[in-house]
């Protein structure tokens, strides 16, 4: 699940960070329609809302909630880095056609790493990426 931006907030105003409006319509964005996104897409929806909003403020915040944890960053899943608003374990469907990107369960692919590899490889965690086609696409002709 992904945070509500008031929990977001309130872990921003622990730490003494200050909320300006842009960064606030980045929280909320992400909370809002949680998902996945680059810092692109982020831009260019804050920059409706905030016409000033500069491609700095977009990724010092997403650098900012990627450190509280509370947002993760999916190295060049699908070509480009993209911000997810879920930062609980979880992996992802890449559609090969249309590039849609989509959220599954671990519970997918129940994997373990052999025992006696364990002292020397200390797995955190694991990325998994299905590829395939989404339904929209394995229905068209
Ligand atoms: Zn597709
Ligand atoms: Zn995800």
């Amino acid at each position: 699940m992904h945070r509500s931006a008031e929990e977001i907030e309130i872990l921003l105003r622990e730490r003494g960070l200050s909320l300006t409006p842009q960064r606030r319509a980045i929280v909320r964005c992400l909370s809002d329609h949680g998902g996945h996104w680059t810092a692109a897409e982020l831009l260019e929806r804050v920059a409706g809302e905030f016409p000033l909003a500069s491609r700095a403020t977009v990724y010092s915040t997403v650098a900012l909630l990627r450190d509280l944890g509370v947002i993760a960053a999916l190295p060049a899943l699908s070509g480009e880095l993209r911000f997810d608003a879920d930062p609980e374990p979880h992996q992802h469907f890449v559609c090969l056609r249309c590039g849609r990107l989509e959220d599954v369960p671990s519970s997918w692919f129940p994997i373990s790493v052999p025992e006696e590899v364990a002292p020397t490889f200390h797995v955190h965690r694991y990325r998994i990426v299905a590829e395939g086609l989404c339904q929209t696409c394995s229905q068209a002709p």
